[in-house]
């Protein structure tokens, strides 16, 4: 099949649009120690599911108020140049998505601040109820729990295949759906798998290096889609 040079691309959030993960300084924070680190490398090494991570992280935070989380939140920078990659996008026609595995409230309220429009986000959420903060995650995998929000399934259900699919993550929730897609950008843990599965990625440390390359690849008259993705999104519509 023909493949169009249209990037579909789909960017995590936490130490990836933010510089730190805001989701894990949240409750280091507020959380009790050691218990809460714990808990977070627990996640990190895929030891525990994100949905069990998450819960006993709540678990492990009496008193936690949705006021607290914002205002911690609205102290944590972005890399600026995720602009210049949401200007790109724009300007292209090319869809952006937002894949977090934190909570939109503070992802929204640190988009609002940075006036970012134009992307698609789908995370978990955080509510109050009778005086508490709950999470509740929408978009769970009904097989695999092993994240609360399956990047996987909304990159399946978002992509037609003849496109070209990119990926920009840095941490334990990207290490699945990054498998899925052409072309990954991978820092920290996300690199460390990459390279440990000999998948194919190029290391980054701002947008501005993701956009160099991006526009590079724009240039090419055929451009390829990675084997190895296409494989692994067929053995998905084959289970299916
Ligand atoms: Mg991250």
């Amino acid at each position: 099949m023909p493949v169009s040079n249209r990037f579909y691309i789909f960017v995590d959030f936490d130490g990836t649009i933010t510089r730190e993960d805001v989701g894990a300084n949240i409750f280091i924070k507020y959380g009790k120690h050691p218990d809460v680190y714990d808990i977070e490398m627990d996640i990190r090494t895929h030891k525990i599911t994100a949905f069990e991570g998450w819960t006993k992280l709540f678990a492990v935070t009496p008193g936690l108020s949705m006021p607290q989380i914002l205002e911690y939140a609205h102290s944590f920078a972005i890399d600026e140049t995720f602009k210049d990659l949401v200007a790109f996008a724009g300007e292209n026609n090319y869809p952006l998505t937002v894949l977090s595995d934190g909570f939109d409230n503070y992802i929204n309220l640190i988009f609002n601040r940075e006036q970012i429009t134009g992307q698609t986000l789908f995370a978990n959420t955080l509510v109050e109820k009778a005086n508490a903060v709950v999470p509740e995650f929408p978009y769970g995998d009904e097989e695999c729990s092993d994240c609360a929000n399956c990047k996987r399934n909304h990159i399946l259900e978002m992509t037609p295949d003849d496109v070209i699919t990119v990926y920009i993550g840095n941490g334990s929730s990207d290490t699945c759906p990054a498998q899925f897609c052409d072309y990954i950008f991978a820092k920290d843990d996300l690199l460390k798998f990459c390279e440990k599965n000999r998948i194919p990625y190029t290391p980054y440390k701002s947008f501005g290096d993701v956009l160099v390359r991006l526009r590079e690849l724009q240039q090419k008259k055929w451009p390829k889609k990675r084997h190895q993705a296409v494989l692994k999104r067929n053995e998905v519509y084959k289970l299916g």
